[in-house]
């Protein structure tokens, strides 16, 4: 009775605002949204054309039941809850999940807006609700799909995420991220997940990172190896980054500090990586002994000079013994002669050996013109025998750089015998290398090679430094190319110029050490 009278009100109320505000009620029944209203303890007073329709119930079958028992309702929040809330505030916004006349379950948008009566007292409530039913299975369908892509883009790049709440602990994989680190999705990750799996030889290089960027909040940027549990071995590269600043839109010590990053299975790469670097140091080495092969000629001239000086001084000192008095001072003397020539003959053999040898390249710190002048004489005989002149202008100054000594050599010997093949056919002019040392304005080491000779086509200028380039009919087209690679690698850069007037200049440079 109290329902049927207090809908009576409502509906009067209703009627009062619908002739007050004739066109906006005349909209309600336009509009496609399901507008109602209903009293405080939910009983149906207005139904709405669009509510027919959403529904399935029409206005006579929905005016006095109540709300929630007919349409099934499911809240995101206690009722009472929501309630209090459109008491206090007059309205109330959510998401509701309803069942249509024919059993079928919607989701819609509502919007809640608290009737007042005359002295502000509450009559009811007007409710608009739009069908989000489509929009939430699109939304759904788009969510799964991206979640899909972006699994599949992550397996694919072999690139799995995370998220480090350092604070809480807590820490976030992604489907990848297992896939990387070997574990079930079940797992609850954690930092002694990951040590679990961090190769024992890179643990204090991990322990020592997470550390530092616990406590300073920097980037992350390494890469390490892990050991599987079948044995295997894998290379990863972590980068992250910090998320506190996004978040609080200020630094602020009390807000977690979070990081979000990236895992890369970098295996593959660091392998082939190691592959190339193998087969460019068998080139490098196949590239030296071949120099060695055209300075043999040379090599055993310079041996010459020392075993032959060791035979004089060994058959002068025998015939200082071999007197009826020996002379021991000047039979000294000459054993001293023969001690420094078999030295020097030992030198010379100890730096063919090391050009020939095969060994990984041990970087150390060197000083250039000590290497320049040791390369000198590995090529003095050849450069002597075709008459070219050798002009050093080395830096006053020592210059320290850090390089495989080997390597080093093997850069300076090319260029030096490069410079020489250029001059062979010269004969108008001086056959002239000047070799200079420099340290430059922004502390690079410099080395350069100037020849006299014919010069660098300037047709070819583009291609000398690729490796197989040659335009010499015995030529290898080596030299240049492992030139560049090695002082590349050592974090220079090698280019040259053609002269003013003739022949060309090659130049590298090298980081320069800086003396304290
Ligand atoms: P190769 O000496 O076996 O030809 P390189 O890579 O050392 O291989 O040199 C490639 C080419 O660069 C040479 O064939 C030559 O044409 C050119 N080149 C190198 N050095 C000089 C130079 N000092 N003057 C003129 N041309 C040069």
């Amino acid at each position: 009775m109290f329902a049927s009278l207090f809908v009576t009100g409502l509906v009067r109320h209703l009627r009062d605002l619908a002739t007050a505000h004739h066109e906006q009620t005349g909209l309600l029944d336009l509009t496609h949204d399901a507008v109602f209203v209903r009293s405080l303890d939910g009983v149906i007073a207005y139904w709405n054309r669009g509510s027919e329709k959403l529904y399935g119930w029409g206005r006579d079958e929905a005016v006095g039941k109540i709300e929630h028992e007919l349409l099934r309702t499911q809240f995101p929040a206690p009722l009472d809850e929501i309630r209090r809330l459109v008491l206090a505030t007059g309205h109330w916004e959510g998401e509701l999940h309803h069942m249509r006349r024919d059993g079928t379950p919607i989701f819609v948008a509502s919007r809640w807006s608290l009737q007042k009566g005359r002295y502000g007292e509450p009559l009811g409530i007007l409710e608009i609700n739009s069908d989000t039913t489509e929009r939430k299975r699109a939304e759904e369908a788009l969510r799964r799909i991206q979640a899909a892509y972006f699994a599949e883009a992550q397996s694919l790049s072999m690139t799995g995420s995370f998220g480090w709440n350092v604070t809480s602990s807590d820490i976030f994989w992604s489907e990848e991220t297992y896939h990387i680190f070997g574990y079930e999705v079940t797992l609850k990750p954690s930092i002694a997940s990951v040590m679990e799996r961090v190769h024992p030889d890179d643990v204090a290089l991990v322990t020592s990172t997470i550390e530092r960027t616990a406590t300073q909040k920097s980037d992350v940027d390494i890469e390490h190896r892990l050991l599987m549990p079948d044995g295997t071995i894998k290379t990863v590269h972590l980068r992250a980054r910090p998320l506190t600043e996004w978040i609080a839109g200020k630094p602020d010590e009390t807000v977690s500090t979070q990081f979000v990053g990236a895992v890369m299975d970098v295996t593959a790469q660091t392998k082939a990586y190691a592959a190339l670097q193998e087969s460019q140091a068998e080139l490098a080495h196949a590239a030296r002994l071949s120099v060695l092969g055209e300075l043999a000629a040379s090599i055993a001239h310079e041996l010459n000079h020392p075993l032959a000086a060791l035979a004089m001084n060994g058959d002068a000192g025998l015939r200082w013994l071999d007197r009826a008095e020996p002379n021991i001072a000047e039979a000294s003397e000459a054993m001293r002669r023969v001690v420094a020539d078999a030295r020097r003959a030992g030198e010379m053999i100890a730096r063919i050996r090391g050009l020939a040898s095969r060994r990984s390249p041990q970087r150390a710190s060197l000083a250039l013109n000590e290497v320049i002048v040791e390369a000198l004489q590995c090529v003095h005989y050849e450069l002597q025998s075709t008459q070219i002149e050798v002009l050093l202008d080395l830096a006053p100054r020592p210059l320290t750089v850090l390089a495989d000594k080997v390597q080093l050599l093997q850069v300076i010997i090319n260029l030096i015998i490069n410079g020489a093949q250029a001059m062979a056919t010269v004969d108008d002019r001086p056959r002239q290398v000047v070799i200079r040392s420099r340290e430059n304005e922004t502390g690079q080491a410099l080395v350069s090679v100037q020849d006299s000779g014919v010069g660098i086509n300037p047709e070819h200028a583009d291609r000398l430094f690729e490796a197989f380039f040659t335009t010499k009919s015995s030529g290898m087209g080596l030299g240049l190319s492992i030139c560049r690679t090695i002082v590349e690698g050592n974090g220079g850069r090698i280019w040259m110029s053609n002269n003013s007037r003739r022949g060309a200049t090659f130049q590298f440079s090298l980081p320069a050490l800086r003396h304290s």
